[in-house]
C-alpha cells in the first residue's frame, strides 16, 4: 500500500538525517523544497533533535562576495573541528541559479570533507514560500549534527532579507563601490545587521565604506548590541578570523542577555502563525468556486458591498464545517 510505503520512507529519511547521512539530508531538503505531503512527518521526526546548531545568515547584493565568504567561514569553522553546513538560497532562479551557487562552493576544497554539507535550495512547491521553507531546511541540517549552519541568500529582496533575519546572527555584506551607507539604509538592510562585513577590503574605498557605515550606525538609536563593522578580503585571505570573532561575540552577547532564547522563541511562534495563515488561505482557495472572487470584486467596485462585509463572507467560507 502506497501510504504505508511512504511512512516507512519518511522514517528512513528521519533516521538517516539523524545519523548524519548525506543522502538522507539531501533527500529531506528536497522534500522541503517540494512541499512534500509527508513534510509534517519528516519535521515531526526531526524537531525533537534540533536546537543545537548556531545559524548565521549572510545577505547582501549579488557580487559582493557572499559565496566566497561562506567558503572561508567553512574553513574557519572546520579549523575549530566543528561541523558546518551552508544553505544557499536562491528565490529568483529556482533551478540553474540555485544549483550554480551550490556547485561553485562545492568546487572548493571542502567537497570531500564529511563534516561539511553544502546545498543550494529553491522553493518549488512549498506553500509557505521561502520564509517557511528555509527554517525547515535549517532544521534538517541542525538535526543532522551541524554545529553551525550558514544561510546564504543571493540578494536583498524582501524574501531574502526575511530569511537572513531568521538566523541567530545576521551578517550584511557590502563591498567598496557597491554604494554608500545611505544605499544600505534605503535597501532596509542596515537595521537587520548584527555584524557588517565590508568585503573586498583589498580594493580602494574599503576604509571609507567601513567609516561611512560606522558613521551611519552612530546616527541611529543606541542599541545594547552595536553591530561591529569588519573588513575582509577573501582574495587576500584577510579578516575572516575577525569576522568569526565578531560572530562569536554576538553569540556571547545573545547568550548572556537571554536574547538568544527570546529570539528563537519569537521566531518559532512567528513560524507557526505564518503556517496558520498559509493554511487558512489554502482552505479558502479550496472552498471558493470559479468566479467567486470576481463577483466579490464587482460588488466592491460598484459599492454594493464594503470590505468588512466581503471579509465576513470569506471568513464564513473558511470557518464553515468541511463539506
Ligand atoms: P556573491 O554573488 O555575493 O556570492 O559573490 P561571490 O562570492 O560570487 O564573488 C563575486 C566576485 O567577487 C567573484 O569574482 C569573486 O572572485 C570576487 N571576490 C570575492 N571576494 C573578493 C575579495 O575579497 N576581493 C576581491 N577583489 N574580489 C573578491
Amino acid at each position: 500500500m502506497p501510504a504505508t510505503l511512504s511512512i516507512v520512507d519518511v522514517d528512513d529519511v528521519v533516521s538517516g538525517v539523524l545519523e548524519g547521512d548525506r543522502r538522507a539530508v539531501a533527500r529531506a531538503i528536497s522534500m522541503v523544497e517540494d512541499g512534500a505531503g509527508d513534510l509534517p512527518a519528516l519535521i515531526g521526526g526531526l524537531f525533537p533533535k534540533t536546537g543545537h546548531a548556531y545559524t548565521v545568515g549572510l545577505t547582501g547584493s549579488p557580487g559582493v562576495g557572499k559565496s566566497s565568504l561562506a567558503a572561508d567561514l567553512v574553513k574557519t569553522v572546520r579549523a575549530l573541528d566543528l561541523r558546518v553546513a551552508v544553505l544557499a538560497i536562491d528565490p529568483t532562479s529556482p533551478f540553474t541559479g540555485g544549483a550554480l551557487l551550490g556547485d561553485r562552493l562545492r568546487m572548493q576544497a571542502h567537497a570531500t570533507d564529511p563534516n561539511v554539507f553544502i546545498r543550494s535550495m529553491a522553493t518549488r512547491g512549498h506553500l509557505g514560500g521561502l520564509a517557511l521553507a528555509a527554517p525547515e531546511a535549517v532544521r534538517v541540517l541542525d538535526a543532522s549534527g551541524a554545529d553551525v549552519v550558514v544561510v546564504e541568500t543571493v540578494g536583498v529582496g524582501q524574501a531574502e532579507v526575511e530569511v537572513a533575519t531568521q538566523a541567530d546572527t545576521t551578517l550584511v555584506v557590502v563591498a567598496p563601490g557597491w554604494g554608500d551607507a545611505v544605499q544600505a539604509s534605503k535597501a532596509g538592510i542596515l537595521e537587520i545587521a548584527d555584524v557588517f562585513v565590508v568585503n573586498k577590503a583589498d580594493r580602494d574605498g574599503a576604509v571609507e565604506a567601513a567609516r561611512d557605515l560606522e558613521h551611519m550606525l552612530h546616527l541611529g538609536p543606541a542599541l545594547d548590541w552595536a553591530p561591529p563593522v569588519v573588513k575582509t578580503s577573501t582574495v587576500a585571505g584577510e579578516g575572516i578570523d575577525d569576522l568569526w570573532e565578531a560572530i562569536e561575540g554576538h553569540r556571547k552577547h545573545l547568550e548572556s542577555t537571554g536574547d538568544l532564547e527570546r529570539r528563537r522563541r519569537a521566531r518559532l511562534l512567528h513560524e507557526v502563525e505564518e503556517m496558520v495563515s498559509v493554511r487558512l488561505r489554502d482552505r479558502l482557495a479550496a472552498r471558493l468556486e470559479d468566479g467567486d472572487l470576481e463577483r466579490l470584486a464587482d460588488d466592491l467596485i460598484a459599492r454594493h458591498m464594503d470590505p468588512y462585509h466581503a471579509t465576513d463572507i470569506l471568513m464564513s467560507k473558511v470557518t464553515e464545517e468541511s463539506p
